[in-house]
């Protein structure tokens, strides 16, 4: 039979920095397998935390094409690489245990995204009771590794 995972379970953290609370993503979505559904996770998890992101100018896209320039010389943006930012969005992982639906900014990711194939955060424990267990992935443990990681975070 083939996989049909549409849930995971995230535990952040390791040994004594483990959380101790979880968070839950659903997907309307189904995946074969849990590399695909956890890229799919950390990729939209990765769209929203961007968007938190200040957002570039064109003064700063030319301050960009010097690398040796960290800051925006004009509005003085930070101007972060990739790597910054994937960094950024590892430490940022975590974070989402205290968050609630108006600090996470569901209104407005919803009404940017695809209702049918986004992730939702937030699935209460009782709903995982008598799911089939080869539709839920549970990442035990570094569940903020593995989304970076799954997005190109080389930690
Ligand atoms: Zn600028």
């Amino acid at each position: 039979m083939e996989n049909a995972i549409n849930i995971i379970v995230l535990h952040f953290g390791f040994a004594e920095d483990a959380s101790i609370a979880t968070v839950i993503a659903s997907s309307r979505m189904c995946f074969t397998t849990e590399e695909a559904a956890i890229k799919s996770l950390a990729n939209e998890l990765l769209i929203i935390f961007k968007g938190k992101l200040p957002s570039k100018r064109s003064c700063c896209e030319f301050n960009m094409e010097n690398p040796a320039n960290r800051f925006c010389s004009k509005c003085g943006l930070n101007l972060e690489t990739e790597a910054d930012i994937l960094d950024e969005f590892y430490n940022w992982l975590p974070t989402l245990l205290a968050m609630d639906y108006n600090s996470f900014g569901y209104d407005e990711w919803f009404e940017e995204c695809d209702y049918e194939t986004c992730w939702e955060l937030g699935l209460s424990p009782i709903e995982l009771v008598g799911r089939d267990r080869d539709e839920i992935v549970v990442i035990e443990a570094c569940a903020d590794l593995e989304l970076a990681k799954a997005v190109g975070y080389k930690g």
